[in-house]
């Protein structure tokens, strides 16, 4: 028995359908490689007994034939989505000691498909960050160089696929969360549209942005994956009921490409660009041999998307983390007081700066007084931008554009200054305030680092993403790139 730790997810399916190994022996790969790279700080949370004994049952389920194509594949889920039996930190003080009752949908679905957890994902404190130096359980370093950050907030999620410590995970994009440690790391991540994944189980951010997605190594295990997460679910009021019934053949069909789209540039993501440049231009001429066709379009309100996206997550954040109060959930003060000081204290110890930081800008943003300069304000911009993508999509099918401005940056070079931080998500926040799906692929490599490039496209067309993403990663092989030493 040999396993390829970096076997894509089809190659894995097949094996285990044709019976070359079983679920426990790919597990206890997965585990072991796991522990071989602890450096890296990936994984807050491995129960090898649970994922084994998940493992056995996936096998004892392949033998008496009620196999799907993902049964016995191991994963890991990032740590915002709650597990019963396993902590749920959120990569926050406030959770270290939290077990949810009760599965996510997205973790309750893979699971009944058969998908073996493997271990929970290093974060940024409850999914702020772009760098994952926000977790409480310490920074993750990038596998390309363990100098760099790997993005955030799924940074742990992007590592442990880059590594070659599983073959996909989970994240979550509120602004780019699942697309940036993607193109840090050299891989393939994919946020879906706002709806088309159940938000019951995922802990809070910004409730009208947060969606959960994937991070793997091709569009293609993308596609194998998803449909099984995928869906509308009654115990989320924004989740969609829109069916998809080619997303859902992709549980039994593998991946085609698409041909001849009309693919939009948007000239602002361009003017200036500077490192991804050159990677973008030689993917479009790609393409364009491929038979896509291009174009220009304008986003005109997008370089306003910072200071809106970051004043409405920011609100949204200030709201749903009240709910840690000590009382209910989560990290308590030793001997209160008084109410106020059990308060005060739970919530000054167990939240970490950036997370407090939040919480009082979005409290400022929704003060009497403030909610219409700031808030209100906000609101607006965000309709206008929606309006831009809209317009866009009138005359063509998709868009292409860079997901970061650059490469993984150093550990500790931005953490002294937020704004700067913020500015990484200048690619990724339009697409998150629109609610489209948008993905990033590997597409080129500077200095010896990975870079992405973001495909966009209209509400509800994983279709279209997924089948042109296909077409660009049959004819390159910037995704089959690994770090080296892993
Ligand atoms: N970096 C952005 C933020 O800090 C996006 C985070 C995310 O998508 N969860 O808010």
């Amino acid at each position: 028995m040999s396993i390829d730790s970096f076997a894509s997810l089809s190659q894995l399916s097949r094996s285990l359908a044709a019976g070359e190994f079983s679920s426990q022996e790919l597990t206890r790969h997965f585990l072991k490689r796991a522990h071989s790279y602890t450096g890296l700080n990936a994984f807050i949370t491995i129960d090898e007994d649970q994922a084994l004994t998940q493992a056995e049952t996936a096998d004892d389920d392949r033998t008496a034939g009620r196999a799907t194509r993902v049964t016995g594949i191991p994963i890991a889920y990032k740590d915002i989505f709650c597990t019963r039996d396993l902590l749920t930190t959120c990569g926050s003080g406030m959770l270290h000691n939290f077990v949810a009752p009760y599965d996510a949908t997205v973790v309750e679905r893979l699971r009944a498909a058969g998908v073996v957890t493997l271990g929970k994902a290093n974060m940024d404190e409850f999914a702020m960050g772009s760098s994952n130096e926000n977790s409480h359980f310490g920074s993750v370093a990038n596998p390309w160089d363990t100098d760099r950050v790997p993005g955030g907030s799924s940074g742990g999620s992007a590592c442990i696929v880059a590594a070659g410590l599983a073959p996909a995970a989970t994240g979550t994009d509120t602004g780019g969360s699942i697309r940036q440690p993607a193109a840090f790391c050299g891989i393939t991540g994919f946020k879906p549209t706002y709806g088309r994944v159940s938000r019951y189980g995922m802990v809070a951010f910004a409730s009208s942005l947060d969606q959960g997605g994937l991070l793997a190594r091709s569009a293609a295990d993308v596609a194998l994956l998803l449909p099984f997460m995928a869906g509308f679910d009654p115990r989320d009021a924004t989740s969609s009921p829109t069916t998809d019934t080619w997303l859902e053949a992709c549980r039994e069909q593998p991946l085609e490409p698409v041909e001849g789209l009309t693919i939009g540039i948007p000239e602002q993501y361009f003017d200036g660009l500077d490192v991804p440049a050159a990677a973008i231009d030689a993917a479009r001429a790609e393409l364009e041999t491929a038979g896509f066709s291009f174009r220009s379009v304008s986003l005109p309100h997008s370089a306003a998307a910072i200071p809106a996206y970051y004043i409405i997550a920011g609100a949204e954040a200030s709201t749903n983390l009240s709910r840690y109060d000590g009382v209910r959930f989560g990290h308590r003060c030793e001997s209160p007081q008084s109410l106020e000081d059990l308060y005060e204290r739970s919530r000054s110890e167990g939240f970490g700066t950036e997370v407090k930081r939040r919480i009082l800008t979005g409290t400022y943003a929704l003060s009497v007084g403030y909610f219409d300069a700031y808030y209100l304000k906000a609101q607006k911009i965000r309709r206008l931008i929606q309006q831009d993508f809209l317009d866009a999509f009138e005359s063509v099918d998709l868009l292409l554009a860079p997901t970061t401005p650059d490469v993984a940056f150093r550990r500790g070079e931005l953490t002294d200054d937020p704004v700067a931080m913020y500015q990484q998500d200048i690619f990724t926040v339009p697409a998150s305030l629109a609610g489209l799906p948008a993905m990033s692929l590997p597409c080129g490599v500077h200095q010896g680092l990975p870079l992405g490039m973001q495909l966009i496209g209209p509400h509800f067309a994983e279709q279209l993403l997924l089948r042109t993403a296909e077409a660009f990663q049959r004819r390159t092989d910037w995704h089959q790139r690994r770090p080296e030493g892993y």
